[in-house]
């Protein structure tokens, strides 16, 4: 299964990318953890990057579309993967669509998950992962079981992303909406999208996503 989650920063892309994971055993290819490992790396597409991301601005679509281009070229890929954060402008969903189109496969499907601003904005201050796992929380909305104690690898030590900040997320909204949103009706037309309520709890939304795979 080859599959694209859409969905403002913040709306579960990340955390509905893992169930999925779990569930179906294709990886999740997260452009935002690739850039961010690259950021951490200080390699020379992280040394670009990084002030970019900073702002909250997109990184240039042909850094990314070539660091997809060469994930998805990799053996684990081979049965299929999620897509989280890419496409994110048109000239990307082109670009994806050529680099399918070379390997003879196409898309199954791409799911939006729809989210309101004020929940996106609370999502994304709240945020926080295991930095030994990367299993995502929430101050609120998913707390680890035991205080301090990450529920998947037993990890006591977490972090927040610097760009999780409202001024930053302000730019991210916009560019979101200025530059991914035309997406939706890219996929639309192309008879690949499915729109999804992303507002309900963790769980509720997955079966939804499920219930969508399970029926394609
Ligand atoms: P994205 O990958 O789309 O940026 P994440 O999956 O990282 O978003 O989710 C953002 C934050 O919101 C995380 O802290 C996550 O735990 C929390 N979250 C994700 N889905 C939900 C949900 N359905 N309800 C409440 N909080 C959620
Ligand atoms: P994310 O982890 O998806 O929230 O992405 C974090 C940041 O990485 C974004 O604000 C962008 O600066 C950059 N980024 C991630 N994916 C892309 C992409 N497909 N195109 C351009 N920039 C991206």
């Amino acid at each position: 299964m080859r599959l694209v989650l859409l969905g403002p920063p913040g709306a579960g892309k990340g955390t509905q990318a893992k169930l999925l994971v779990e569930h179906y055993g294709i990886p999740q290819l997260s452009t935002g953890d690739m850039l961010r490992e690259a950021v951490a790396a200080e390699t020379p597409v992280g040394l670009k990057a990084k002030a970019v991301m900073s702002t909250g601005n997109l990184v240039s679509d042909e850094i990314v579309n070539a660091i997809v281009s060469d994930r998805i070229d990799k053996p684990d890929c081979a049965n299929g993967f999620i897509l989280d954060g890419f496409p994110r402008t048109l000239q990307q969903a082109d670009a994806l669509a050529a680099m399918l189109e070379e390997k003879g496969i196409g898309l199954d499907c791409v799911v939006e998950l729809a989210v309101n601003d004020d929940q996106l904005v609370e999502r994304v201050s709240g945020r926080f992962t295991c930095a030994s796992c990367g299993e995502g929380y929430h101050d609120v909305f998913k707390k680890p079981k035991v205080a301090d104690t990450c529920d998947r690898c037993g990890g006591h030590e977490f972090k927040r992303r610097a760009d999780d900040n409202a001024e930053t997320m302000r730019n991210r909204l916009q560019a979101y909406y200025k530059e991914t949103s035309p997406l939706i009706g890219y996929y639309y037309a192309k008879g690949l999208l499915k729109r999804v309520d992303g507002m309900g709890e963790i769980g509720v939304v997955h079966e939804a996503v499920r219930a969508i795979l399970d029926s394609e």
